[in-house]
């Protein structure tokens, strides 16, 4: 399966999807003034399609739209006006603001490997033929302000938890993100509950990496020149339970190291098994002076394994 062929299984059911519920929202919106406002009285069939922009793990809160695809959908920009294809934001789906519209920037914003003073650099394929379909220009770039980085994109992550960890001063970001990323990471969460070890957070130490970030660190034994962390669908992450920043000891055996990384790696193994559309990469990695042991997951489309499992 190709990265493509999974993501268009993710957008089409989205947009009717997005549909339902901003037509529902549309027709309840004039009752909202009363904060006891029955709940939109939807069919089943709408409440199902709404379900599916929540993901596989059903603990999604926000979903992606290029501007181009917004203006195709008349009930977008019926609620929006013109603002919302052209304005890059983030929307608030529902009365409750418990779900999230986000109109990314185009890709073509961005010029001279830069969106205003924010330096992104350049993508594998606008330099050279990529090996596949995965590895072409991501559609665009969630536009990250100070004002909006703390939107929830699932039940356990925000918008800044998957930034590239430089330019600091620089605002706004930029974030290459993609649900199905977000909704393995959730299920992860969800499996290792299920099997008693409890996640009360999971740590990204790197998500998205723009490619310029991603090339300080390309050579022998560090990033990859086509890391996965580029295109918005891999998270270096590692299971937080207490006030240290650090790696927890998730099999009791009173050490902190790749064992604990395995037991992340074996959940992401068995949610691969469970939902086949989520497959992609999964790297345990050795603590070193500068990090704990942690995990690398991805969606690439394709199994690949790697590192110290
Ligand atoms: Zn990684």
């Amino acid at each position: 399966m190709t990265k493509n062929s999974s993501a268009s299984q993710f957008i089409k059911p989205l947009f009717g999807a997005v549909c339902v519920a901003l037509l529902a929202l549309a027709l309840t919106r004039p009752a909202t003034a009363s904060a006891r406002t029955p709940a939109i009285n939807l069919s089943s069939t709408e409440v199902t399609m709404l379900d599916s922009l929540k993901g596989l793990s059903q603990k999604l809160r926000a979903r992606m739209v290029t501007p181009s695809k917004a203006a195709g959908i008349a009930v977008l920009r019926k609620l929006f006006g013109d603002s919302l294809p052209h304005r890059a934001g983030v929307y608030a789906a529902d009365t409750g603001a418990s779900f999230h519209f986000i109109t990314m920037r185009p890709f073509a914003d961005k010029v001279k490997g830069r969106i205003g003073a924010y330096r992104i650099g350049f993508f594998p394929n606008e330099r050279r033929v990529v090996r596949s379909a995965a590895y072409t220009n991501p559609e665009g770039f969630v536009e990250v302000t100070a004002d909006n980085q703390n939107t929830s994109v699932s039940e356990h992550f925000r918008l800044r938890d998957f930034l590239t960890h430089d330019q600091v001063q620089v605002w706004p970001k930029y974030l290459v993100l993609r649900e199905p990323l977000v909704d393995k990471l959730e299920l992860v969460i969800a499996e290792l509950g299920r099997i008693g070890i409890p996640v009360s957070r999971l740590r990204i130490m790197s998500g998205f990496r723009t490619p310029q970030y991603n090339a300080e660190g390309v050579g022998a034994g560090g990033r990859a020149q086509d890391s996965r962390h580029q295109y918005g669908d891999a998270a270096d992450v590692y299971v937080m339970n207490g006030a240290r920043d650090w790696m927890s000891d998730l099999n009791g055996d009173g050490r902190i190291d790749s064992r604990d990384a395995r037991v992340i790696a074996a959940a992401a193994e068995r949610v691969e098994q469970k939902n086949p559309q989520l497959v992609g990469g999964v790297g345990v990695y050795r603590a070193t002076s500068a990090h704990g042991p942690f995990v690398h997951i991805d969606v690439r489309g394709t199994r690949a394994r790697w590192g110290d499992l």
